[in-house]
């Protein structure tokens, strides 16, 4: 009997054993097949072909099952792919089906990728040249409106001059504004034909080519420093402060890997907020350039992974962290730009990856070369450069001489009691808008959350609006009136008085909308725009936003974090934040670093061109020593305080941490299980595993909240130890009084 492992795409078991009929030719690792899986038939990927002879099966007396087709001739998936899989379904602690379901497109994977057909229109061939035509002018003489769609479809497509166009039925029906009966008639009477015809959906870029920037001498010295860390096959941190021109240095280490016949997979947080980036790149690259866009449809998902898939050509792929699971054959070079920022780190579903690790790991097995790019390193690859594990090299100095931005603090504390405020706003900051506003400059305004307060609550009795499903309040906005949980989405009309005793509402705190309006109220002559997630919900919104603010048809941009990631304005001379502190507030032990990353990110948008620019950021504790290293752009300082804190209280990178979050819509049983987890693992990792832990928010959609962490040693056997947890929550969740609890392991939790 020949057996294959195929991995299915679901959480329950890593891989399931099934059968070949004999009459069927035997299928690869990497290709799909059809299978029976109890009695609906789903799609699978072959994982291996089975050496081991079955008798174990037989012994035990398992019935293996018969495969029922195989989908395809050639694999979908590389073994390379395969192997990468595995990697991070063992690290991450979840199944390789679940990896599988994140990695293909699912329509790849469901065998529903149509190829996109589009219909082109020609002259009927047996007309050669211009006179033959004559009659058919004359006798559609009485159809005018054929002969219209005729006279357009000449003009279009220049038949009988030098350079015909193809033309497409879409264009000379919009074009011509005639009906496709119209068209039909010129088809069935030969005077014109329809040809059906595969495009590709993928748009391509073939505006015109410019030629890379000339490098700075930093950015020279940077490639060549670069080049020396990849010779020694180490991964390569790049520490080039907010406008160094980290971009320039990538495009030029790209065309080298290109010139070589090498592919490149170039990562960033978030596509949708690159499209300054994108712009850029398309102009150098043009064709060789392909972006795997979460926005883009399944369909064209597919179409860029099969021409990776067919094409081991030279490309440069960009994309946000699922790039990771696209099919090189040829990779030469990954670069994680902005590589402190979590969005790397998939949350959820699993396999919660981070896409830097994976980067590393990918690389490595291709042989090819890693390269971080940043202005504030995450705490755990500037310390790996500390130590000689990855290659460091710095940019200290912005691009043109420009000098890294101004920044002012203002205590708030003081503002309020002098009562030298407007809403929000302080007096010095409104002086400082004014100002910049005056001499034609731009402005960006940061307040890192969305909606116009966190939450409501009545003047008379207290009542607070709280999310059925969720252990929080409801966050209120005003231009939808309406009350959001920013946990499940539960959305609900804000009523005119609270419901309890009709007293009127206060709204506490402060959103995006709320700035917006007292901004239209402080500078009615000026134009303002808002980007956060509410403003943002279609498909080209960002662009929308970004593009009129870069033409300046905006004077103040209001957003939150989206604001802070590498945007590029000429124009904007101040940056101002409302509300550090919160960021800090929260019991994140990363809560500082993130605090500082932004903080530098969003100054880094002042001051790109000509004069310096200004940063005013409003606090209520103006002398923490954070603020001091962001006046003094002093990364380094910052780093060191945040390492010894990390030590002090074991955190990475002297530890690795992983976080069980478990879930249950019953609170006994969960309370049970989170209690008799702990107790376990702390008999076996004693005080490297915490109690149960209540998180702030503890139900979210109906799912009451525990989470239980474990820190391990840096130089500890990380396996094992993990291997030991999974012993412990599978034992637990077999328990009949812990029965349905939901166990997430989260592996380096951001
Ligand atoms: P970073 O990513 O380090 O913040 P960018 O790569 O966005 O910086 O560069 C900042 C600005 O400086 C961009 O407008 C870029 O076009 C310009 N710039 C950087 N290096 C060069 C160069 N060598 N030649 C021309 N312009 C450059
Ligand atoms: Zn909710």
């Amino acid at each position: 009997m020949r057996t294959i492992d195929v991995i299915l795409p679901l959480a329950i078991a890593d891989t399931y054993t099934y059968s070949v009929p004999d009459a069927m030719s035997c299928p690869e690792a990497g290709m799909r097949v059809l299978v029976p899986l109890a009695r609906k038939t789903i799609t699978g990927l072959v994982y291996r072909i089975r050496t081991e002879n079955s008798d174990e099966f037989v012994a035990k007396n398992i019935q293996i099952r018969d495969i029922i087709e195989v989908l395809d001739e050639k694999p979908i998936v590389l073994p390379s792919q395969l192997e990468l899989w595995r990697w991070i379904a063992d690290y991450y602690l979840c199944t390789i089906g679940e990896v599988m379901a994140a990695a293909l497109p699912a329509r790849l994977l469901d065998n529903e990728y149509t190829a996109r057909t589009e219909v082109y229109i020609s002259l009927h061939p047996r007309f050669t040249d211009i006179e033959q035509l004559q009659p058919v002018f004359d006798s559609l003489h009485r159809a005018p409106k054929q002969l219209r769609l005729l006279e357009y479809f000449l003009e279009l497509s220049d038949v009988f001059e030098g350079t015909p166009h193809l033309v497409e039925q879409r264009q000379l029906i919009e074009y011509s504004g005639e009906s496709t009966a119209v068209l039909r008639t010129l088809i069935e009477k030969n005077i014109l034909c329809a040809t059906h015809e595969v495009v590709s959906r993928i748009p391509s870029y073939e505006a015109d080519i410019e030629p890379a920037h000339p490098l700075t001498e930093q950015q020279l010295r940077a490639v060549e420093a670069v080049r020396a860390g990849f010779a020694e096959n180490k991964v390569c941190l790049l520490h080039g402060v907010t406008s160094s021109g980290k971009t320039e240095v990538y495009i030029h280490l790209i065309e080298q890997q290109l010139s070589m016949g090498k592919q490149v997979l170039y990562l960033v947080p978030e596509i949708a907020l690159t499209t300054q980036l994108t712009d850029r790149l398309k102009k150098v690259f043009g064709r060789q350039l392909g972006v795997y866009h979460s926005r883009f449809s399944d369909m064209e998902r597919v179409e860029i992974y099969k021409d990776l898939l067919e094409n081991p050509e030279p490309k440069v792929i960009l994309s946000a962290r699922s790039g990771v699971f696209l099919p090189f054959r040829n990779l030469g070079l990954v670069i994680v730009d902005e590589e402190h920022d979590s969005s790397f780190k998939q949350q959820d579903p699993a396999p919660r990856y981070h896409a830097r690790s994976v980067a590393v790991v990918m690389a490595m097995a291709a042989k090819a070369n890693v390269l971080l790019g940043t202005a504030t390193p995450s705490v755990e690859s500037y310390y790996n450069a500390g130590t000689g594990k990855y290659h460091l090299v710095e940019m200290p100095e912005r691009y043109a001489g420009l000098h890294l931005p101004h920044i002012t603090m203002v205590d708030l504390k003081q503002q309020y009691h002098r009562k030298e405020m407007y809403e929000h706003f302080a007096d010095p900051l409104v002086d400082k808008i004014r100002e910049q506003l005056t001499e034609g400059k731009q402005i960006i305004i940061f307040q890192n959350r969305r909606g116009y307060a966190p939450y409501i609550g009545c003047r008379k009795c207290g009542y607070v609006p709280k999310c059925c499903n969720c252990d929080v309040s409801l966050t209120y906005h005003k231009r939808t009136n309406t009350l959001v949980c920013h946990y499940c989405g539960y959305t609900t009309t804000a009523s005119a008085n609270c419901p309890s005793c009709g007293g009127e509402w206060r709204d506490y705190g402060v959103g995006t909308e709320k700035i917006e309006d007292e901004v239209i109220g402080l500078f009615p002559e000026a134009r303002v725009a808002r980007m956060d997630l509410d403003t943002t919900r279609n498909k080209n919104s960002h662009q929308r936003i970004i593009n009129a603010f870069a033409r300046h048809e905006v004077d103040i941009l209001i957003g939150t974090q989206m604001v802070t990631k590498g945007l590029h304005f000429n124009d904007v001379s101040l940056v101002a934040v409302l509300n550090a502190d919160s960021m800090m507030q929260s019991p994140d032990f990363r809560s500082s670093e993130r605090a500082f990353q932004m903080l530098e990110q969003v100054a880094g948008r002042a001051g790109r061109t000509g004069k310096q620019g200004e940063v005013v950021i409003q606090s209520f504790q103006p002398d923490n020593a954070l603020y001091a290293y962001l006046q003094n752009h002093d990364y380094a300082a910052f780093y060191a305080s945040q390492l010894k804190e990390r030590k002090t209280f074991r955190f990475p990178p002297f530890y690795r941490l992983i976080v069980l979050t478990l879930k249950h819509r019953d609170y006994s049983r969960l309370d049970t299980a989170a209690r008799c987890l702990s107790e376990q693992l702390r008999k076996v990792f004693g005080n490297r595993c915490s109690d149960v832990i209540i998180p702030p928010v503890a139900r979210v959609q109906n799912l009451h909240i525990r989470t239980i962490r474990l820190r391990i040693e840096a130089n500890a056997s990380f396996a094992q130890a993990k291997s030991i947890v999974m012993q412990y929550v599978r034992y637990v969740q077999s328990l009949p009084n812990c029965k349905g609890t939901i166990i997430q392991p989260d592996v380096d939790p951001m």
